[in-house]
C-alpha cells in the first residue's frame, strides 16, 4: 500500500481510541469539561453501562451559539491558546480533543445556553458531522447526551465488561470527583436510580461521608501541611488513622491541582508514611490534595490527562509523607507491642507491587469494611475430646482413640475444617497470612473468570491474593494466601474463580474461605508422619464445629466403646 494521509473520519476514530476507552472515559471528559466551565451541579445520568446513554447537565457559563460548531473541531479549545500557556494548565481540559472524539464514536447532541443569550441552541451530531442545529431554550449551561457509544466500533464495544462492571468505573469516575470538588453538586443517576449524591456544600468530610460511609469519614484524620515557601508543594486531605485500613489500593485518592491522577510514586509516598505501622496487605485511605506551582506540573504526558509529571518529584514525594506521618504521629495514637508483634508475625511476605488501574467498582468502594466479629462463643457443643492418634488408614484415615472409643478421621475434611476457620477469622481480623511469590506468575483467564477477578477483587484482595493486569486476559500473580503455599497456585486461582462463578452463592466471602481450605487442605492418598496427623487433630481439637467440614460433611465417624463391646459380643 502506498503512503497515504488518512481520511478525516478514519484519523478521528483513531484518535478517539485513545481518549474514549470505556463509558467512563466519556463521562470524565464531559464532567471536566463542566467544572472548567464553572458549574457548581453536575447531574450524571447513564444507562446500560452507558453504551446505551451518558448524559451530563451542568449549569456552567455554557457555549456562546457561534462557537457551538468548533466546539467538535479537533483541537479547538478556549482553555489554552498558545504554546506557552502548555506550560502553565490551570484547567483540567486543554487539548481540544474530548468532543471531537465522542462524537466520532457516538451520536451526541448538545443543548448550550451562555449567560449573555436569552435562549439556547442545540444540536445534533452522527459520525462527527452536524445532522441539526436550532435554537432551543434553555437554563444557563451545557447538557451533553451521547448514545450508542462505540456502535461504529464493534472491536470496542466486543472489548466492554459487564453493565456491572462499566457502571462500577463510572460511579467510581464520579465519586472521585466528588471528592476533589466538595463545592460542586454531583448527582449520579444510573439506569433510573440515583446511585451516588453530593451535596456541594465545600466540606470535603462530608463527601467522604457520601463515598465511604459515615462511619469512615468521621475517623478520618485531617492533613493540613502548608510550607512557608509557596513554591514548595503543599498537601491537604484526609488519610485514615491506623485502625481503620482496607485490603486493596483503590481507596487512595490523589488530586494534583484538583486534577485526578494517578501515580504510582504518591502512593509509595503515602504507603511509606503508613510503614511498620499496618499490617501487610492492608492499606489506607486517603483523600489527598496536592497544590503547587501550575509551571512544576506537566499534566500534558497521555491523551487520557490522568497522568502528571512533577519537575521536582522528591519535593512532592517529601512534602506527602512528611504531612501524613505528622498526621499520624499527631492525631492517631501509635499501636502498642501487641499489635506491633501482629504485625510482624503477619509480615511473612513483601508488600506486592501497587496495581494501578482505576478499576475499583462502585460496589467495591461502599463494601463496609469488615467489622470484627464477636468472639465466638466456647466450643461447648459438638466439641472433641482429647484424642491419641493410633495410625493411618489407606492414606486416607486417621485412627484415633479417645475416652469414649475410636474415631476413624477423614484427613482431607479434617484439615478443611481447620484452615476455613483460620483464614475465615484471619480475614475478619485484617491479619491473612500472605506468602509473596519471589516470581510474579503470569496467569491467562478465560473471559468469564476475568469478569469475576474484576467483580471480586476486593474480596480476593482481602484474603491475600495480589493480582495485577498484564494485558489483554493475562494476569500476573504476586502473592497469595499462605495457606496455598506449596499448591498449584494458578490452578488454585482459576478453580477458586470458577466456584465463585458456579450457582447462587451466599455469603461470597465465606465461600471464597470455603474454596480456600479445599484448595490448601492435605488431600486424601496423602501418607502422614504421626507428628503431622498429631498436629492435624490438636487443630481440629480447637476448631469451633470440628465435626463437619466446610461443605457439611463428616470430618469424622465414632465407633463407641458400647458400640465395640456389643459388636464383639462383650455385653
Ligand atoms: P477541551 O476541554 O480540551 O478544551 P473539549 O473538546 O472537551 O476540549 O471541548 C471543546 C470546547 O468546548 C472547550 O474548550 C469549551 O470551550 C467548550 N465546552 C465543552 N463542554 C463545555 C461545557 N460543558 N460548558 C461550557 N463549554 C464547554
Ligand atoms: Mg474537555
Amino acid at each position: 500500500m502506498p503512503i497515504r494521509i488518512l481520511s478525516p473520519d478514519v484519523a478521528a476514530k483513531i484518535a478517539a481510541g485513545e481518549v474514549v476507552e470505556r463509558p467512563a472515559s466519556v463521562v470524565k471528559e464531559l464532567v471536566e469539561n463542566s467544572l472548567d466551565a464553572g458549574a457548581t451541579q453536575i447531574a450524571i445520568e447513564v444507562q446500560g453501562g452507558g453504551v446505551r446513554l451518558i448524559r451530563v447537565v451542568d449549569n456552567g457559563v455554557g457555549i456562546p451559539p457561534e462557537e457551538v460548531d468548533l466546539a467538535f473541531e479537533r483541537f479547538a479549545t478556549s482553555k489554552v491558546a498558545t504554546a506557552d500557556d502548555l506550560e502553565s494548565i490551570s484547567s483540567l481540559g486543554f487539548r481540544g480533543e474530548a468532543l471531537p472524539s465522542i462524537a466520532a464514536v457516538s451520536e451526541v447532541t448538545l443543548v448550550s445556553r451562555s449567560k449573555d443569550e436569552l435562549s439556547g441552541i442545540f444540536v445534533n451530531i452522527k459520525d462527527g458531522a452536524i445532522l441539526e442545529k436550532a435554537k432551543r431554550g434553555c437554563p444557563v449551561g451545557t447538557t451533553v447526551t451521547v448514545r450508542n457509544l462505540f456502535r461504529n466500533v464493534p472491536a470496542r464495544l466486543k472489548f466492554l465488561k459487564s453493565t456491572a462492571t462499566e457502571n462500577g468505573h463510572i460511579s467510581n469516575l464520579v465519586t472521585q470527583y466528588s471528592l476533589a470538588y466538595p463545592e460542586v453538586k454531583f448527582t449520579l443517576i444510573v439506569e433510573g436510580k440515583t446511585a451516588f449524591r453530593s451535596t456541594g456544600s465545600g466540606s470535603l468530610r462530608e463527601v467522604l461521608g457520601a463515598v465511604y460511609g459515615l462511619d469512615t469519614a468521621r475517623a478520618m484524620l485531617q492533613v493540613k501541611f502548608k510550607q512557608e515557601d509557596p513554591l514548595l508543594p503543599s498537601i491537604s486531605g484526609f488519610v485514615s488513622p491506623l485502625s481503620l485500613t482496607r485490603a486493596s489500593r483503590n481507596y487512595m485518592s490523589f488530586f494534583v491541582n484538583r486534577r485526578w491522577v494517578q501515580s504510582r510514586m504518591l502512593t509509595y509516598a503515602l504507603e511509606e508514611a503508613y510503614k511498620g505501622l499496618l499490617v501487610t496487605g492492608r492499606h489506607p485511605i486517603a483523600v489527598i490534595n496536592i497544590l503547587l506551582p501550575l509551571q512544576d506540573v506537566d499534566v500534558n504526558v497521555h491523551p487520557a490527562k490522568s497522568e502528571v509529571r512533577f519537575c521536582n518529584e522528591r519535593d512532592v514525594f517529601s512534602a506527602l509523607h512528611k504531612a501524613v506521618r505528622e498526621t499520624l504521629t499527631a492525631q492517631s495514637p501509635m499501636p502498642t507491642l501487641d499489635t506491633l508483634q501482629t504485625a510482624t508475625r503477619t509480615q511473612t511476605a513483601p508488600a506486592p507491587l501497587p496495581a494501578f488501574d482505576y478499576k475499583a467498582d462502585a460496589a467495591a468502594i461502599r463494601t463496609p469494611l469488615a467489622t470484627p466479629s464477636p468472639a465466638e462463643p466456647p466450643p461447648v457443643r459438638g466439641a472433641l475430646p482429647i484424642l491419641r492418634v493410633v495410625g493411618q488408614m489407606a492414606n486416607t484415615y486417621i485412627i484415633a482413640e479417645g475416652p469414649d472409643g475410636m474415631y476413624l478421621i477423614d484427613q482431607h475434611a479434617a484439615h478443611e475444617r481447620v484452615l476455613f476457620e483460620k483464614i475465615r477469622d484471619q480475614r475478619v481480623k485484617q491479619a491473612v497470612e500472605v506468602q509473596g511469590l519471589l516470581q510474579p506468575l503470569p496467569v491467562e483467564l478465560t473471559v468469564r473468570q476475568q469478569e469475576l477477578l474484576e467483580l471480586q477483587s476486593e474480596a480476593l484482595s482481602e484474603y491475600g491474593f495480589g493480582i495485577e493486569h498484564f494485558g489483554e486476559r493475562t494476569y500476573l500473580v504476586r502473592s497469595v494466601p499462605a495457606l496455598l503455599s506449596g499448591q498449584n497456585v494458578s490452578q488454585s486461582l482459576v478453580e477458586v474463580l470458577d466456584f465463585l462463578g458456579e450457582g447462587e452463592k451466599g455469603d461470597l466471602r465465606e465461600e471464597i474461605a470455603v474454596s480456600l481450605a479445599c484448595h490448601g487442605a492435605v488431600r486424601a492418598g496423602q501418607a502422614l508422619s504421626h507428628e503431622e496427623m498429631r498436629d492435624l487433630i490438636r487443630q481440629l481439637e480447637q476448631a469451633s464445629q470440628p465435626r463437619t467440614c466446610p461443605h457439611g460433611r463428616p470430618t469424622m465417624v465414632h465407633l463407641s466403646s458400647s458400640q465395640l463391646e456389643k459388636g464383639f459380643g462383650r455385653k
